[in-house]
């Protein structure tokens, strides 16, 4: 049997429905902004795999950084034990965060990062003896699968079966430049109307809503608006973070401090499954006392894993390097540019960028969704052409590793550009 009919026999995959899936790609090797299959056939990383891989796949110091550690301490359990690489990471994470960080909890994932996120929130009022409920969070929303996850993101066709479990949490709309001071009078009104526990948004871009930027000034208004009232903030910047928007964290471009913040796929360079729930120690202290109950009683097998560890650690140094930021800097300045250049082309609903992050939302008469044909489509062109994309409904976007040159990623604009104009001519 081949790789691709034994998979067929044994795999179940994420978020595909096997009766209507394309073929998979057999990826025996990665190399840089390089995805290889069995056959020798190469594909620009365009997505990052999965928004992960932030230095391309293979970077020597995080190979380097993992030998080390798996040479030294494989896996330790994190209650009762620490380890140097769990408490680096914590320490510079810490650190280097906008605002008045002080604790580092680890999990596995950026879904787990959020689930502990909202237990903590949870229990953080359940300690104090304060009864608040409810949730605040944004429509478009996506946080994760778990359920706690689940039910502050958006409630849609992805969740439908499991909504009837879900906790309470209210939306605010999506805020674009016309509708902000709807939504900031609205939020004004529900917070201090609806006791909430806490407040929980993707700081400056929703990914899975289809990369949607957002205003900094309107977000800094409800982290305002919240502390005011009492509910704690929760930044997922899972997606957002380690440059992904031009800074270091998207909080960076916010004035106002969150009590805590969420970090996940490129924290290891996206290299070993890692989640972080970083706090202040305000909340941290209200889980401190004699009683074990008060304490935070949640924790997973691999919490503090010391190889993720090292590979965020490595991951980290890279990042920090003057490298990584005039790369970080020269795909935004090219992204911004081809957002110039095509604002207003036909086959072009709307364009925008983010940092290393380009959307595109294509045109088709369908209403935009999920499921829309397009995405099967343009992810069938682009791999045709040498380019892995996996589009979000009708928006196509391009979040590369940040070791991508120049000319690849003019090529991606290239198949973009050729990919619009073929929709266009089969309208
Ligand atoms: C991907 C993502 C998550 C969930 O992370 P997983 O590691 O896939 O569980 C949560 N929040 C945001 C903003 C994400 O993009």
């Amino acid at each position: 049997m081949s790789l691709l009919e034994k998979d067929k026999k044994y795999v179940w995959h994420p978020f595909t429905q096997a009766s209507l899936s394309p073929d998979l790609i057999p990826v025996v090797k990665a190399e840089g902004v390089w995805v290889i299959d069995e056959k020798g056939n190469k594909y620009i990383d365009a997505n990052s795999s999965w928004w992960t891989v932030l230095h391309g796949h293979g970077n020597q110091q995080i190979i380097d950084g993992i030998t080390k550690q798996i040479n030294s301490l494989d896996h330790i359990i994190f209650a009762g034990a620490t380890h140097p690489k769990a408490v680096e990471i914590a320490e510079r994470l810490v650190e280097l965060l906008p605002g008045n960080f002080s604790k580092a909890f680890f999990s596995d994932n950026g879904s787990t990062a959020i689930e502990v996120a909202i237990k903590m929130v949870y229990q953080y009022w359940h300690n104090k003896s304060v009864k608040k409920g409810k949730f605040l969070a944004i429509e478009g929303a996506y946080h994760g699968d778990t359920f706690g996850a689940m039910s502050v993101g958006e409630r849609d066709f992805f969740n439908k079966p499991f909504e009837h479990l879900f906790f309470d949490v209210d939306y605010l709309p999506f805020p674009t430049k016309e509708n902000a001071n709807d939504v900031l009078s609205l939020a004004k009104k529900l917070m201090a109307e609806g006791n909430y526990a806490g407040f929980i948004f993707e700081p400056l871009v929703q990914g899975a809503a289809g990369m949607r930027i957002y205003d900094a000034e309107v977000l800094n208004e409800l982290i305002k608006l919240a502390k005011a009232n009492d509910v704690i903030t929760i930044a997922d910047e899972v997606m957002t973070g380690f440059y992904r928007l031009g800074t270091m964290f998207a909080l960076d471009q916010i004035e106002e401090e969150v009590d805590i913040v969420c970090l996940s796929k490129g924290l290891t360079g996206g290299v070993m499954a890692m989640g972080l729930t970083i706090t202040t120690e305000a909340i941290f202290e209200a889980f401190k006392g004699d009683d074990l109950a008060k304490a935070f009683l949640h924790g997973h097998s691999f919490t503090g894993n010391p190889i993720a560890s090292a590979a965020a650690c490595a991951s980290l140094g890279v990042l920090l390097t003057e490298e990584s930021k005039s790369k970080v800097a020269m795909i935004s300045e090219m992204h911004a540019q081809i957002c110039e250049l095509w604002k207003g082309k036909k086959g072009i609903r709307d364009i925008g960028s983010k940092g290393t992050i380009l959307r595109i939302d294509v045109d088709v008469d369908t209403k935009a969704s999920y499921f829309s044909s397009l995405r099967y489509e343009a992810y069938q062109y682009f791999l045709e052409n040498g380019i892995l994309i996996r589009p979000l409904g009708n928006v196509i976007f391009v979040n590369p590793p940040y070791c991508i040159s120049k000319e690849e990623l003019q090529h991606i604009y290239h198949h973009i550009d050729l990919f619009i104009e073929r929709i266009q001519k089969s309208k």
